[in-house]
C-alpha cells in the first residue's frame, strides 16, 4: 500500500476488529445502515496497559455525553481520540456498559450469544494483545437520553444511513470496534437487525490539521 492511501475495512455485524492507528490519522466510522451501535475502545500504541477511560473522558470533558470537539482520554488522562466531525450531530453514550454474557442471560437467551465484551477480547487476541479486564466502552451512535432525575432511557440510534463520525488519533493506538450484537432490545434499531459498519482511516493531514 502506498503512503497516503486510505485504509478501509468493515466491522462485520455482531463482530469486532482491532486496528493499529497512527498519531494524526483520521478514522471515519460510517453507520452504513444508520441503525448500528459501535462500541469503541483504544489501547496505547506504546503501552497497551493504557486504555481509554470513560471515567476520565467524562471528567475531562465535563459532560456525560460524547459530542463533536470532545476527546477520549486514557486511564493516564492523556488524549487518545478527538471527534472532529459528526455528520448527524449526536450525543453518543459514555454511561452504559458494553454488553456481555450476563446481560444476554438476563434477557433470557439460551446458550451462547455474541457480545461486545467478547468481541473486545477476541479482536485484541487476533492482534497479539490481551487485556485482563473490560474497560468501559464509548458507545458510538448509541442513543441513551438522560432525564433531569438521572433516569436513562435506551432508544434506537438517531443516525441515518451513511451518517458518520470522524475521529483524530492523538497518539499511536490500537483501536477496537465492535458492531454490537444486541438483537433482543431495540438499541440497534426497531428491526433488531445487527448490521455491518464501515471504517476508513486517512493519513494525517499536513501540519496535523484535520
Ligand atoms: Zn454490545
Amino acid at each position: 500500500m502506498a503512503e497516503g492511501d486510505v485504509r478501509s475495512t468493515v466491522v462485520p455485524a455482531g463482530r469486532g476488529v482491532a486496528i493499529s492507528v497512527r498519531h494524526g490519522e483520521i478514522v471515519r466510522l460510517t453507520n452504513t445502515y444508520g441503525s448500528q451501535v459501535v462500541d469503541l475502545w483504544a489501547l496505547g500504541g506504546e503501552d497497551p496497559a493504557e486504555h481509554s477511560s470513560m471515567d476520565h473522558t467524562r471528567s475531562k470533558n465535563s459532560n456525560i455525553f460524547f459530542k463533536t470537539g470532545m476527546t477520549v482520554y486514557s486511564s493516564e488522562r492523556r488524549a487518545m481520540l478527538t471527534m472532529v466531525e459528526d455528520r448527524a450531530g449526536l450525543c453518543h453514550d459514555t454511561l452504559l456498559c458494553p454488553c456481555n454474557a450476563a446481560i444476554y442471560r438476563e434477557l433470557g437467551c439460551k446458550g451462547a450469544h455474541r457480545s461486545c465484551t467478547g468481541n473486545f477480547h477476541e479482536a485484541l487476541e487476533r492482534v497479539g494483545h490481551t487485556c485482563p479486564f473490560t474497560p468501559a466502552s464509548l458507545n458510538v451512535f448509541m442513543n441513551v437520553p438522560v432525564q433531569m432525575d438521572g433516569t436513562v432511557d435506551r432508544v434506537p440510534p438517531a443516525s441515518m444511513p451513511g451518517d458518520y463520525v470522524r475521529l483524530r488519533a492523538e497518539m499511536d493506538l490500537t483501536l477496537v470496534l465492535s458492531a454490537c450484537p444486541q438483537d433482543v432490545t431495540p438499541i440497534n434499531g426497531a428491526e433488531r437487525q445487527v448490521r455491518d459498519v464501515h471504517v476508513d482511516i486517512a493519513p494525517a493531514a499536513p501540519g496535523g490539521v484535520a
